[in-house]
């Protein structure tokens, strides 16, 4: 199969992280969907084609179950052909000064919805593209989990770690059920990358980071754009239920 007959859906994809994953993976000749709340999205598909690529934007909301359920109608021959999927989309919620909420003035409606979309909103988008996977015997589905599960973080909400970690949890068994399908199942930890959300932390967060980032700068979404790549492709076959750490070392097990 090349890389034209194997479709890419990226969630999240109008900016940050996402727009780079699905413009890379267009570059590579992947048919991309480009899946988000926002209306950005369409600047962003638009982007891709201008560059020779082909993709489509979509309005999707993955914590909505009727929508993510409507995927394969909307779809049609786009669906049939699916290959990649990208579970990117996230929200990381934060007070007034910018930094996320202590647990004891944390709103239960605002720990829910972190979980709605950072956790459950990528079982639903994952369970939905099960069945033209399968169909075809292969297939990668990659998440965006966060440093924020792989240790303490000062940054993050109580609630994001939270459901990041489960996120990790729930690749593993998606990985564990699907590997007899020709189906992996990866993670990528993305440290700290310039984007609209690491943006949005309070002064002096990010520099704060940067000055353990043995690597000595912020992430780009090209740096995780070029691990999602990979881990989409046939050299990544062997490779299921991993989860890389894309931070320029501030990570290290
Ligand atoms: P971002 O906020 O810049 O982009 C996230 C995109 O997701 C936005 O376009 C947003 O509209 C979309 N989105 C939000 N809720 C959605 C929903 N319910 N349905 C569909 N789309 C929705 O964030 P980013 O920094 O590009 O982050 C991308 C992913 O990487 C997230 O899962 C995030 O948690 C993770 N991550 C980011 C960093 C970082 O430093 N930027 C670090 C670790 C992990």
């Amino acid at each position: 199969m090349s890389n034209s007959e194997r479709v890419a859906l990226v969630t999240g994809a109008a900016r940050g992280i996402g727009a780079g994953i699905a413009a890379k993976l267009a570059s590579l000749g992947h048919p991309v969907i480009v899946a988000d709340v926002i209306e950005e999205r369409e600047a962003t598909a638009a982007a891709i084609r201008a560059a020779g690529g082909r993709a489509r934007a979509i309005a999707l909301d993955v914590a909505a179950d009727a929508q993510v359920a409507a995927l394969p109608a909307l779809l049609g021959d786009w669906w049939d052909r699916l290959g990649i999927v990208v579970n990117n989309a996230g929200i990381s919620p934060k007070g007034p000064d910018g930094r996320a909420r202590k647990i004891r003035e944390m709103p239960a409606e605002e720990w829910r919805q972190v979980l709605a979309v950072n956790l459950t909103g990528a079982f639903l988008v994952s369970q939905a593209c099960i069945p033209p996977l399968r169909a075809r015997r292969w297939g990668r589905i990659i998440m965006l989990t966060s440093q924020a599960a792989r240790a303490k973080s000062q940054i993050a909400g109580a609630h994001y770690a939270a459901a990041k970690t489960g996120l990790m949890g729930f690749a593993r068994s998606l990985a564990t059920e699907l590997g007899p399908d020709g189906i992996t199942v990866n993670s990528i930890a993305p440290g700290r990358i310039d984007t609209p959300m690491a943006r949005g932390a309070g002064a002096g967060v990010n520099e704060a980071f940067l000055a353990q980032v043995p690597m000595g700068r912020v992430g780009t979404p090209e740096d995780v754009a070029e691990v999602a790549a990979f881990l989409a492709s046939d050299a990544a076959g062997y490779l299921t239920g991993a989860t890389l750490d894309v931070g320029g070392g501030s990570f290290m097990p």
